[in-house]
């Protein structure tokens, strides 16, 4: 198959749109990441999604809409809650879970009885939504297990030959993928499952939150878990990645400089540093960090280190996704001077 990368006009909105009515897979920008977009009513082609990316089919997909009344077709019952975060949240990287309605089909929610929706905040994407007139649903449109992708770049790396069309929206704004709750207590409270650009701190001014416990922990092995994406090791390039855990600069300097040699090794850090091993910056905010998080381990295999020493992130505020996304993309190993 050949795989076109064109620009978001008028025309190719509604040459995507027809390919996804006609059950094809086609990669949106989002202002998060890139997604793999198909019509998420239609369970045959939400399977092509997971052929696409070899994804584990009980990794469920969210479902990407343009307006409310998409969420009420989809979903049985929505808090009041739920709707006072749509208010303030949406289109944005907030997503939520809620009981489905059988339109949505068992191939897009996983197997489950749930369904994650949310409305991205990307003009282009939302024009093709509309378009489309269903939900799209739309994982990240990398292949399984590698980082996300954060430009048309990106995608066509990993699927040049897999989809007919890549929309290139330039790069993404936030770039790490949005935050996933449930609500508990008859709808009442809020459970992240996923942390992203919208932040425990700006949830519980709505309602008590809390994280996830599998947010920083490695699940058990067979443990039941409600968000089935946590389970597997993730966000990873080729090289291995090993988190630093240290108060001090001079020690993080000091070790990686004893364990590392120039050929092989790099470090991703906020910003250059003197240090024997080449350094690739990724921004010293959280804010900074989290867009530039996946494109730097992806420059890990690109420049083909076999190894990246990664100072631990701050884990509060947007720091809490860079963190959740890096000891993933380090398989847990963290090391602790
Ligand atoms: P991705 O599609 O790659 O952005 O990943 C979507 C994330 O949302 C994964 O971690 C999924 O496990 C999670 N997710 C999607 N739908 C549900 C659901 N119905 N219940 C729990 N988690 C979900
Ligand atoms: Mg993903």
């Amino acid at each position: 198959m050949v795989t076109k990368v064109e620009k978001p006009t008028d025309d190719i909105i509604e040459y995507g749109a027809g390919l996804i009515l006609s059950g094809e897979v086609v990669a949106i920008p989002t202002e998060t990441v890139y997604g793999l977009a198909a019509n998420g009513y239609d369970g045959n082609a939400c399977a092509k999604i997971f052929k696409a990316k070899g994804r584990p089919m009980d990794n469920p997909l969210i479902i990407h809409i343009s307006n409310m009344n998409m969420l009420y077709n989809s979903v049985e019952n929505v808090p009041p809650l739920a709707l006072r975060l749509a208010e303030k949240f949406w289109p944005g990287p907030l997503t939520m879970i809620f009981k489905k309605k059988d339109i949505v089909p068992t191939q897009t929610s996983g197997g489950l009885d749930t369904v994650a929706v949310r409305m991205p905040d990307n003009p282009y994407t939302l024009k093709l939504i509309s378009a489309c007139n269903v939900p799209l649903a739309a994982p990240s449109a990398n292949r399984s297990g590698s980082p996300s992708p954060t430009t048309a770049q990106h995608v066509y790396d990993d699927m040049n030959g897999r989809i007919p069309l890549i929309i290139d929206g330039g790069e993404c704004k936030t770039g790490v993928e949005s935050t996933v709750i449930c609500f508990t207590d008859n709808g009442e409270k809020i459970k992240i499952l996923r942390p992203g650009a919208i932040t425990l701190e700006m949830l519980s001014e709505f309602a008590p939150t809390r994280l996830d416990k599998n947010v920083f922990n490695k699940p058990a092995e067979n443990e039941k878990v409600i968000s089935p994406g946590v389970k597997y090791k993730h966000y990873s390039p080729r090289a291995e990645i090993i988190i630093i855990k240290t108060d001090s600069d001079d020690s993080f300097s000091e070790y990686v400089n004893n364990n590392s040699d120039s050929d092989t090794c790099a470090v991703i850090f906020g910003c250059e540093k003197d240090i024997n091993i080449p350094v690739i910056v990724y921004g010293e905010c959280d804010d900074a960090q989290a867009h530039n998080l996946f494109g730097a381990l992806r420059e890990t295999d690109d420049r083909g280190y076999k190894r990246a020493y990664v100072r631990c992130p701050h884990t509060t505020g947007v720091g809490t996704a860079v963190y959740n996304r890096l000891i993933r993309a380090a398989a847990f190993r963290v090391i602790e001077l």
